[in-house]
């Protein structure tokens, strides 16, 4: 699972990344194409390919909010930031394996386009 995945390839080294936090189970690390000042993505290190495949009780999107807090303080997001996930083609997921957006260093208008 996750062999030909790039956010996997970058979790295993085969792709390179800017990383700006890991511990044992996530990894976050800069956006190829910031769409902000600031662009993290957080990611499980486990495969998962979507908000919807994570097991009802299971607190992974809580754990990902809070790693996306400490690198937002990391990064000295005071002014404040948005966090992201989204889901499918309309919501428009583009890498299938799980990921948060840390979005700051600008005012993010809303609703977003
Ligand atoms: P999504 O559109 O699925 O919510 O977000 C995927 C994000 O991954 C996009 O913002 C895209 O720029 C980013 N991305 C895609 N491939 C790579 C990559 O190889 N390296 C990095 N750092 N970001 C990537
Ligand atoms: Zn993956």
């Amino acid at each position: 699972m996750g062999d030909h995945c790039v956010f996997c390839k970058i979790t295993r080294g085969e792709v390179p990344s800017n990383k700006v936090y890991e511990d044992e189970k996530f990894l976050a690390f800069t956006d190829i194409h910031p769409a902000a000042p600031t662009h993290v993505l957080v990611i499980p290190k486990e495969h998962v390919e979507t908000v919807e495949d994570i097991p009802s009780g299971n607190p992974m999107v809580s754990l990902l909010a809070e790693r996306a807090v400490r690198v937002a303080k990391q990064l000295n997001l005071r002014e404040g930031y948005r966090l992201v996930i989204n889901h499918g083609d309309n919501g428009g997921q583009t890498v299938y394996h799980l990921h948060l957006h840390l979005l700051g260093g600008r005012f993010m208008a809303w609703p977003p386009g």
